[in-house]
């Protein structure tokens, strides 16, 4: 089997909605026991904020932003304090190693929305004293890093400090859900630091022109930095104008991003961003126990094993060396 990295899940947010505190078995797309059939060795567990709309719909229901981080975290930590056998945190990429070969699955801990920074850079640092390694520093509204995806605008100067700040502490910058200014702002930053940074959970827009989608250009500026971009397995990242009640997410379609994602950036930049959990439609590889079918259909497609460890792996780990300390 094909040990994976898969850089999104929005796990936490769905286990926090359904007031469950152990991801052993979750009905879901992800939980410990599907990752383990499915050869993960690691998971991006993002704490998504949900949107503005809908905390104010929950109302009561919702704590504020910070207390419902610390929630989706206990969430992670309760799980691995349950299963010390399956799960532990990695906070660097030699921690994924040592659980990796302790038979442990690794989770990396991530925040869907830098909104909860709130235009300070001390709460940038508490995060990551918290755990927090990579950051998606807008979702689709603005916030205090800059504009989302489809608005004309970059980041604000908080953003840019807070960017060159990330490079600085070890927190992964992505740019998955930002707007192309914003994208090309962090490509220009993180250059000038050397360091790559990361789409989590982005595809091509020369496939599919979605805003959530990168062009080439932006491909090649990405690669240029030693980054990486996450296949997004969500049926309007995959493929346009599906029928809005029978979307599919098909793997020739996602076959098809990664072959576009390398001979755009090269085979260093090709990675995995399920978005599981965050996505609905009929997906032909719906949970995490499926994804062999990938690395199958890169196999039947003439990719090489050592091109299929890349992208499965190899590429994030390089990146991950690179970025979190
Ligand atoms: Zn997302």
């Amino acid at each position: 089997m094909v040990p994976y990295i898969d850089m999104h899940c929005d796990t936490l947010m769905r286990a926090w909605m359904r007031r469950r505190s152990d991801l052993l078995h979750l009905k879901g797309m992800v939980d410990l026991a599907r990752l383990g059939a499915g050869g993960c060795k690691a998971q991006f567990f993002a704490v998504f904020l949900p949107p503005v709309e809908l905390v104010r719909r929950l109302g009561p229901l919702f704590p504020s932003d910070e207390d419902y981080i610390k929630k989706c975290i206990a969430i992670f930590h309760h799980t691995a304090q349950l299963h010390p056998d399956l799960l532990a945190q990695a906070k660097t990429f030699e921690e994924i190693e040592k659980n990796a070969a302790a038979g442990k699955l690794s989770g990396i801990l991530t925040l869907e929305d830098g909104r909860a920074v709130n235009g300070r850079m001390e709460h940038l640092d508490r995060f990551y004293r918290m755990g927090i390694r990579l950051i998606s520093l807008t979702w689709n509204a603005p916030n205090c890093f800059g504009e989302p995806n489809g608005s004309s605008g970059g980041l604000t100067s908080f953003g840019r400090e807070a960017v060159a700040h990330m490079n600085r502490i070890g927190m992964m910058v992505d740019v998955s859900h930002l707007s192309d200014r914003g994208f090309s702002e962090v490509a220009e930053i993180c250059r000038q630091n050397g360091k790559p940074f990361v789409a989590s959970h982005s595809n091509c827009r020369a496939l599919t022109p979605h805003p959530r989608n990168l062009t080439d250009e932006m491909i090649r500026a990405l690669a240029d930095c030693g980054g990486v971009i996450g296949v997004n397995f969500g049926p309007d990242f995959l493929e346009q104008g599906q029928p809005r009640f029978r979307k599919e997410s098909r793997i020739a379609a996602i076959v098809a991003h990664l072959k576009h994602m390398i001979r755009i950036g090269g085979t260093d930049c090709a990675a995995i961003g399920t978005d599981f959990d965050g996505i609905n439609g009929r997906l032909e590889i719906g949970s995490a126990d499926r994804m062999p079918l990938l690395f199958e259909a890169l196999e039947r497609e003439g990719f090489a094993a050592d091109a299929i460890e890349k992208i499965a792996f190899r590429n994030v780990e390089r990146v991950l060396r690179e970025t979190i300390y």
